[in-house]
């Protein structure tokens, strides 16, 4: 029995347009390898800077540090009137008012209060904060229930502290981040450079969107959906000519991706009789990880690495090269990215309608998730229907140990 990873292609085998297996491996194993090889073997990517505004979806190059304390005073988190607890419950008299933007010059003593606005640092003497909803007013008289130590108060560097990492290196920035990068004053941020993948289509029925079709051929729109998802994971995507299923445009093609610093062909990996790149790729000296994976659609994987690139081999239908590309590839890119982690956005809902499958392999089938969580499959023809595919928001993630599910049962969901 192979071990998970573990094996070099046969070199002598690649004279046969078959080659021999290499690994199959369960959904989680296949990712925990492509995670496992790329992590050990990726180099820190180059650093480049972009302004505040085109960073979110790139990922840190370099811890960022709080400046200051944050807030860097105590400050009221409500409208209402700061006080001293003791003094509550209790009968206060109104010594002034504090906006935001301000600081309060006197100081609060026992049986005083000042007008407080939310975001204005609370006055000196002051601990706590009442609202105003909670007060009744008689001119400078406010009449004032008991409050706790602290209450409404964010006290001084409870957000963060000053020179505290507030976000390390490797982080893929998102709106928050954005926001966390603004309030430390960072406008031009280090930021990775893009991972580049070279994307390559393989096969004979394949022409151009922007061809008119025989009936026998497909247009090429798996690159163009590969494409999507590299921008999404933050890739930098070169679409190649699409190869013919013969060996001497194969190889040219791949030659020419792996000069990327990841290649993904989207078919040629089943077991047809012009199914060449794993031959091709052989030829290339390469080493494979795994060919095939206990899923559908996306079955007859390939990972491995020829020319110290990492390629992945996608099964030509539609559903296989996007499920795969979300479930493996896109993990490599991020992490090739300079990510520190990559995370599949896996979620659980429950079911609208009962669902079974045949256990043996874990599906990706595709589903839709409404406003109010529930999961509910979309039918569809098989790996080919990208009508379906296109009316679908979500994947529905059924585990290859279980056969049945009832309505309203919690089942796992993939998002889109
Ligand atoms: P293959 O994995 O090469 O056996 O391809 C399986 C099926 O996927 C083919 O019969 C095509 O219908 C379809 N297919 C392959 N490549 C593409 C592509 N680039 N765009 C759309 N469909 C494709
Ligand atoms: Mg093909």
């Amino acid at each position: 029995m192979l071990g998970p990873c573990s094996r070099l292609f046969e070199q002598g085998k690649a004279c046969s347009t078959r080659i021999a297996f290499v690994a199959t491996l369960s959904f989680r194993d296949a990712r925990a390898c492509v995670i496992d090889h790329v992590t050990a073997s990726r180099a820190v990517p180059a650093v480049e800077h972009v302004g505040l505004d085109c960073a979110a979806g790139r990922v840190l190059a370099k811890d960022a540090q709080a400046d200051r304390d944050y807030p860097a005073l105590a400050r009221s988190v409500r409208d209402g009137f700061a006080v001293r607890a003791g003094d509550t419950p209790g009968k206060l008299h109104v010594i002034g008012e504090v906006r935001a933007g301000e600081v309060f010059a006197g100081h609060v003593n026992s049986g005083e209060a000042v007008e407080i606005m939310t975001g204005a640092p609370v006055p000196q003497g002051a601990d706590a904060v009442v609202m105003v909803e909670h007060i009744a007013r008689q001119d400078r008289q406010i009449a004032c229930p008991a409050v706790r130590v602290g209450q409404f108060i964010n006290p001084k560097g409870s957000e963060a502290r000053r020179s505290e990492v507030v976000m390390r290196a490797g982080l893929r920035l998102d709106y928050s981040s954005v926001a966390l990068l603004a309030t430390i004053g960072i406008t031009r941020v280090a930021v990775f450079r893009k991972p580049r993948i070279a994307l390559l289509a393989t096969g004979d029925e394949i022409v151009e969107p922007d061809e008119g079709p025989a009936d026998h051929q497909i247009r090429n729109s798996n690159v163009h959906s590969l494409a999507a998802q590299v921008a999404r994971a933050g890739g930098e995507a070169s679409i190649l000519p699409v190869a013919k299923d013969d060996r001497e445009s194969t190889r040219a093609a791949i030659e020419l991706g792996l000069t990327s610093d990841l290649l993904a062909l989207s078919g040629g990996v089943s077991a047809g009789k012009y199914d060449l790149v794993e031959v091709v790729l052989a030829g290339l000296g390469a080493e494979f990880f795994f060919d095939r994976v206990l899923i559908q659609p996306g079955q007859p994987l390939v990972f491995g690495r020829a020319r110290e690139k990492f390629f992945f081999g996608l099964p030509g239908n539609p559903a296989s090269t996007m499920v795969t590309f979300e479930l493996f590839a896109r993990a490599a890119l991020e992490l090739l990215g300079g990510q520190d982690r990559s995370l599949l956005p896996l979620t659980l809902a429950p079911l609208g309608a009962d669902f079974c499958h045949k256990p043996g392999l874990t599906r990706f089938l595709p589903a839709w998730l409404s406003d109010d969580g529930v999961l509910t499959p979309v039918p569809w023809q098989g790996s080919s229907d990208v009508p379906a595919l296109a009316r679908s928001n979500a994947f529905l993630v059924a585990d290859a140990d279980r056969e049945q599910w009832k309505a309203g049962d919690t089942i796992q969901v993939l998002l889109k």
